[in-house]
């Protein structure tokens, strides 16, 4: 939604939450007028009249109370034209009734009247400022008859009285341009501070996201990875399921730098590290580089055989990338190790637990050879 339209919507708003004033206004003008004015108008006028504003009245607070429940940001015009439809329309029925009661009342009398429409006009500038259209199809409909009425007669009193009428009307949309205004600037900038917002939070995650990235990897760095762990570590608490981590470490990889050089060394990590990346899918795993050429993967709530699995897999995978690999000890191409350790977590055992086994697993996988996956056999404290 554009920011226009976004204002457009918060001005209706404001128009459609000033319903139940507009409905209360006109109601009790209503009932004065008709009750003061009983004997003096035609009754069957008078009952017309208020059948007609009543509708009026009650049709625009249905429609507000339907906007304000379900507003239809896509139907802003049709729900706009509404209200300035409904606006016109009550001051049609005001500026008959003032026009009616002008036939029939003396000048004295039609003070009420005049107070009456001039009241309403000044309701309106309140409760229809956030339109200025739909202020000025009410207030014109209101007081252009009288007005008319008023400056065309012959006796100067009620041409002065036209004349007064005409002067409110011109300060009254003065007061409304003002009035608007001061709406829109405020609903602006409450649109803009809602942006800025947005903005902000969209970079703190990015901020966020960079902190956990590892930056010659593009994977989780060491930070991710604490913060994976206690994530998913109060997860399988909560959850009673069992948290697996698998770590690993490229076998030999001093010797690929000494002879490959380092620059070669940093593209084979990225390599391994994307490849782990997409072989990483499930939701909730979570793959990162633990620290120079050792990376972990944590398995939520998966079992020991599972993630044994998941380890040999990657393994032999990596070794089937073929990244040749002249010095290693246990193949042509480069390899990696893996440790693999389980653990529901219990009040007996705590995150760190699952790293020291794993790390205990992993060198139990050096020692027997290197290119292999294990899982602990034997604890060492
Ligand atoms: P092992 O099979 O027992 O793990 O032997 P290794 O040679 O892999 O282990 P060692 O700990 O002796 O050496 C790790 C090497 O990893 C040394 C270091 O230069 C290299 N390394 C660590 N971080 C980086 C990095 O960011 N880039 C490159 N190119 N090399 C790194
Ligand atoms: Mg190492
Ligand atoms: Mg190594």
């Amino acid at each position: 939604m554009t920011s226009n339209h976004k204002l457009d919507a918060l001005l209706l708003k404001n128009t459609a939450q000033q319903t139940t004033e507009v409905l209360l206004g006109n109601m009790f003008l209503m009932a004065v007028n008709t009750a003061i004015f009983w004997q003096a108008i035609p009754q069957s006028f008078l009952i017309i009249w208020s059948l007609s504003l009543t509708s009026i009245c009650v049709f625009r607070s249905l429609l507000a109370y339907i906007y304000l429940n379900r507003p239809q940001v896509q139907a802003l015009q049709r729900w706009q034209a509404l209200m300035i439809i409904t606006s016109v329309a009550q001051g049609i029925a005001w500026g008959t009734y003032c026009a009616v009661a002008y036939q029939y009342l003396s000048l004295g009398e039609m003070v009420i009247v005049v107070m009456s429409g001039a009241g309403m006009t000044s309701g309106a500038v309140a409760s229809t400022s956030s339109s200025r259209v739909a202020f000025l199809s009410f207030s014109i409909a209101t007081l252009a008859p009288l007005a008319f009425l008023f400056l065309s007669s012959g006796t100067p009193k009620e041409q002065a009285s036209g004349f007064l009428i005409c002067l409110f009307f011109l300060l009254t949309l003065r007061q409304t341009k003002t009035i608007n205004q001061l709406l829109i600037d405020s609903f602006s900038n409450s649109i803009e501070l809602e942006k800025s917002k947005l903005r902000s939070d969209t970079l703190a995650k990015e901020l966020y996201q960079l902190s956990t990235m590892d930056a010659l990897t593009f994977i989780g760095n060491r930070r991710g990875f604490d913060e994976a762990l206690t994530r998913e570590w109060q997860r399988a608490t909560r959850t009673h399921s069992p948290l697996s981590l698998i770590l690993m470490d490229v076998d030999n990889f001093k010797a690929y730098n000494d002879n490959l050089g380092h620059q070669e060394g940093d593209a084979c990590l990225k390599e391994i590290a994307t490849h782990l990346a997409a072989h990483t899918r499930r939701a909730g795993d979570y793959v990162a580089r633990y620290g120079g050429e050792e990376f972990a993967i944590i398995l939520p709530d998966t079992t020991i055989e599972k993630a044994l699995a998941a380890a040999d897999t990657i393994c032999k995978s990596i070794e089937a990338l073929e990244l040749n690999h002249p010095q290693s000890n246990c193949s042509r191409f480069v390899t990696l190790s893996a440790g693999v350790y389980s653990l529901s977590p219990s009040v007996d055992n705590d995150r760190q637990d699952l790293v020291r086994y794993a790390d205990q697993a992993l060198y139990q996988a050096k020692s027997e050879g290197r290119n292999c996956a294990r899982q602990l056999t034997t604890l060492r404290n």
